[in-house]
């Protein structure tokens, strides 16, 4: 077992790391059996596409920040990313037009309500926070490019760095999601109506389902995470997906506005920054140690993977990982990597 003293000593963890993962495979396969008994919560129908998910996928990845990889289920199952794709968008944005010209057009607060719902801060008329709806409308319109073609393909290559390969989009998903979008649609209007996005509203939208279409696995959500954990370079390829000043910008949002209507319940019992989608996927950070993936169609009432909660509430428990108590000793995931 590895003592506090090496808490933060990234040599320690990459040699420990070069021992066995069994204890941590051992941890995650009994946690995916247990958790495979719940099956709480519906899987999304509202696009149509996503009623074709089997409710009983579940997987658990971990990814650390020297790549180290460990996972137990259905790891390789492709699912549509929707929401998941937020805070990635928002760090394009931070990007493309720096902090204070992006935080002119969307807030970060947190709403307390749906993700869906029609509401912009009433004296501003921003959207609340990237991670609703309205705000992720808002910030793939910040996505720079002449036209559209160029504008997605620096999405897809945006998520081509924090995953590690071409991605892709699916087709049948994105079809449907633009066939059923009229609140997305209305949304988009409204804040056209004041001033928050520009003319090219339904390239936009058109963008927006795109990217809530991309197709990706559980794998790849911690290969994501571990990318945000990792200061912004993929610890898969090296190669750097965002630069280290925006991370922080983006791991903020996702603590206090990740999780749907209860992002404050999660950030009080989970302590993680973290995002969910309505295909069932969750991804969560541990800043400077792992990337989560976790993937589970079935939702709770608030939009969230019922298996995905509890995994990540437990692993969070059981390993002391939640942000503010991160460091001050017990039993750490990083020391389960490390033992065998
Ligand atoms: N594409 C979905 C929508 O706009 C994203 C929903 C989600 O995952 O929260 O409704």
């Amino acid at each position: 077992m590895a003592d506090s003293a090496d808490t933060g000593d990234l040599t320690a963890l990459i040699n420990r790391m070069k021992s066995a993962s069994a204890p941590l495979r051992e941890t995650l396969q009994e946690l995916h059996a247990r958790l495979r008994g719940v099956h709480d919560g519906e899987v999304a129908t509202y696009i149509p596409e996503l009623a074709r998910a089997n409710p009983d996928w579940f997987a658990i990845s971990v990814v650390s920040v020297d790549g180290r990889v460990v996972e137990v289920g259905d790891f390789q199952q492709p699912f549509s990313i929707q929401s998941v794709s937020k805070p990635f968008v928002f760090g394009q944005a931070l990007e493309d037009h720096g902090r204070e010209a992006v935080l002119s057009r969307v807030n970060v607060e947190p709403t307390g309500e749906a993700f869906n719902s029609i509401v912009l801060d009433e004296r501003t008329n921003r959207p609340f926070n990237p991670l609703v709806n309205s705000g992720a409308i808002a910030t793939a319109d910040l996505i720079r490019g002449q036209d559209f073609p160029e504008r997605l393909t620096r999405l897809l290559a945006l998520f081509s760095r924090f995953i590690g390969r071409p991605v892709h989009v699916d087709n049948a998903v994105f079809l449907s999601e633009r066939a059923t979008g009229h609140r997305n649609r209305a949304m988009a209007h409204l804040m056209l109506n004041f001033g928050m996005i520009g003319e090219r509203v339904e390239e936009t939208l058109e963008l927006y389902f795109q990217q809530c279409a991309l197709v990706v696995t559980c794998h790849d959500l911690a290969v994501m995470g571990a990318t945000l954990a990792n200061a912004g370079v993929n610890p898969m390829t090296g190669e750097r997906a965002i630069s280290a000043g925006f991370v922080k910008d983006v791991l903020s949002v996702m603590l206090s506005c990740g999780m749907y209507d209860s992002a404050g319940e999660w950030a009080f019992r989970v302590g993680l920054p973290a995002k969910s989608g309505v295909s069932g996927g969750i991804v969560a950070v541990v800043p400077g140690q792992f990337g989560i993936g976790v993937f589970s169609p079935r939702l709770d009432p608030k939009g969230n993977s019922g298996r995905g909660i509890r995994a990540l509430e437990e692993l969070s428990q059981r390993f002391g990982m939640h942000v503010f108590e991160a460091g001050f000793g017990g039993r750490t995931l990083r020391d389960e990597l490390g033992r065998g």
